[in-house]
């Protein structure tokens, strides 16, 4: 070893390692998910870049991943010959994490187990999920491309710090050592192992291979260990739907994904014809820590003819559709295709008009067949697909078919009503969708514009989310009914007046006319007009928007941005 120092951990890795150790510890078998993963992805980045540069591949054009165990040293070894890591590239991401707003969202941790799971889930475990189960980690790594002398040597107790050397590495790629816990030896143990291992790997697009096991006298000869795969290694996606099981596409999706949970549901489905495709989208069951962070990578993962081409390719989706993840391979486009081809590429545009039908549809599949999935799903994605209508104007009325309001035929400030429940329940001669929008469910829940409602029992959406009030300035009506805010303007009910109703309030208007002036006079700079109301039955008053003014929720968002 050459060149050897010794460095401390990112503040937020440290963090993360300590929150890892302590609350993963149920899902322990998670470690090995993930650097199968690595390596995976390791493998992927060499076939791509050996496409423009087919020399990085050496002597050993065939990818695998090897896993094999020592039981007396309590080691667990996992090795691949994908792309490696230089000196540089071990400190940058073994040391510490590089996705923005990481800082903050530490933060949030709580120190409450079962909660900074479900977070720590939220932002990806990873490589560092290995301490879970080893109280030590050596890397060794090589990247493609440089000499065998350029070999590294990382190690870590996972605790404060790591040391990292220069060592000689023949072979590319990278091999990672466990020295697992005395209380983990479980998966040091063969069979143990090959259990896990088929269990993690079977959607895995290259072969594992575990030490082949030897029966009998053969055992004792220290013959070169043999290797046989465990794993079918071939592109889940590639394969007949009917013969892929739910279990492998859970396994799947948690891979592309980064998750740990499963899935609320995927979609899997070839298309042949002028463009030829397969794409398999998910929804995934909660929403990643940076779901409203501009600069958080989405999008899907690209192949092409399955070779993997790159993560994250945004242009397949829109950005109301961010939190589906899932593969893409196409067959059309070039191997060398880049971000900017695809930018400008027709074809890509079509693409991206089916995947987004496709997710639609798929969605609403779910909210009719698994309305508590669907719950799921809206609680932690609804505010997203509130950003569909402005952006995907073609798309407005599937879009908001998927929407859910609380509303005043709930008692609480669930959001579960669809605009199609609405519809169903309308009284006679309704023509309209009501809502009114506010801050807080409980400030809108006894406003007094809905005296006049309850009254009639005439339901209203109660709409206080952030993004509500954008929302309905971009949506005007639904199957043909006009949505109308109770809290703007001159409330027509129209037929659901009757000439009753009528003359009744234009001898109030009448009898009232000298109070509103008197009222009128004193509040002239505070108010433009006042009117006679039939719309309250407790209230004595209430303040109304004009028709064309902005909402008060849009003018304190615009306020705060200091506008
Ligand atoms: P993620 O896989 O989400 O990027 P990880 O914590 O699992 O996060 O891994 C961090 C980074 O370390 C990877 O993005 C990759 O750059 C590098 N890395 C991890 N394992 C390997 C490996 N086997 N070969 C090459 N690079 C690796
Ligand atoms: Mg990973």
């Amino acid at each position: 070893e050459s060149q050897k120092e010794t460095l401390g951990f990112q503040t937020e890795v440290k963090q993360l390692l300590h929150l890892m150790i302590h609350s993963m510890y149920s899902n322990k078998e998670i470690f090995l998910r993930e650097l199968v993963s690595n390596a995976s992805d390791a493998s992927d980045k060499l076939r791509f870049e050996a496409i423009a540069n087919p020399e990085l591949l050496e002597d050993q054009p065939d990818l695998r991943i090897r896993i094999s165990a020592d039981e007396k040293a309590n080691t667990l070894t996992i090795e691949d010959n994908g792309i490696g890591m230089s000196r540089q590239e071990v400190i940058d991401h073994l040391g510490t994490i590089a996705k923005s707003g990481t800082a903050a969202f530490m933060q949030q941790l709580t120190g409450d187990q079962k909660k900074d799971a479900s977070l720590i889930g939220q932002f990806g475990v990873g490589f560092y999920s290995a301490f879970i189960v080893a109280d030590k980690v050596e890397v060794f790594t090589r990247r493609a491309g440089l000499s065998a002398g350029e070999g590294v040597h990382w190690e870590s107790a996972g605790e404060g710090e790591f040391s990292i050397a220069t060592v000689e590495k023949p072979e590319r790629g990278t091999r990672i050592v466990l020295h697992l816990k005395s209380t983990e030896s479980e998966f040091a143990d063969g069979f143990r192992l090959r259990n896990v291992v088929t269990k993690y790997s079977d959607h895995i697009s290259l072969p594992i291979e575990l030490p082949k096991q030897h029966h009998g006298e053969e055992a004792d000869k220290p013959a070169e260990t043999e290797w046989e795969s465990v794993n079918r290694a071939s592109a889940l996606w590639t394969r007949p739907r009917t013969e892929v099981k739910d279990e492998e596409y859970q396994e799947f999706y948690k891979h592309v994904a980064h998750d740990f949970e499963n899935p609320l549901s995927w979609s899997h489905n070839k298309v042949e014809g002028k463009l030829e495709y397969t794409s398999l989208l998910y929804v995934p069951g909660r929403a990643p820590f940076d779901l409203y962070q501009r600069e958080a990578p989405r999008g899907l993962k690209l192949y092409v003819q399955r070779v993997f081409i790159m993560d994250d390719a945004e242009q397949f989706l829109p950005l109301y559709l961010r939190f589906i993840k899932g593969v893409v391979d196409s067959n059309d486009l070039s191997l060398n295709v880049s971000r900017e081809i695809l930018q400008k590429d027709p074809a890509i545009d079509s693409m991206k008009s089916a995947l987004t039908k496709r997710t639609l549809d798929m969605l609403a599949k779910l909210a009719k067949n698994e309305p508590e999935q669907y719950a799921t799903f809206w609680k932690a994605f609804g505010s997203v697909l509130k950003e569909g209508p402005a952006e995907d104007f073609a798309n407005r009325e599937k879009i908001a078919s998927l929407l859910r309001f609380a509303s005043t035929q709930q008692n609480d400030d669930s959001e579960v009503v669809s605009l199609d429940a609405y519809l169903e329940r309308m009284v006679e001669g309704q023509d309209k969708i009501y809502y009114l929008t506010g801050e807080r469910y409980n400030q809108v829940k006894n406003s007094p514009h809905l005296e006049i409602f309850r009254k009639k029992g005439i339901e209203v959406l109660l709409l206080t989310d952030r993004i509500d009030e954008w929302l309905m300035s971009q949506l005007t009506e639904y199957s043909g009914k006009q949505f109308v805010d109770i809290a703007r303007g001159d409330l027509d009910l129209g037929k659901l007046e009757g000439e009753e109703d009528k003359q009744e309030q234009e001898k109030q208007a009448e009898a009232k006319a000298d109070l509103v002036k008197r009222i009128q006079d004193v509040l002239k700079d505070e108010l433009q007009e006042v009117r006679v109301s039939h719309r309250l039955t407790d209230s004595p008053a209430v303040l109304v928007i004009n028709e064309d003014d902005m909402g008060l929720q849009m003018r304190k968002i615009l306020e705060a941005t200091g506008q």
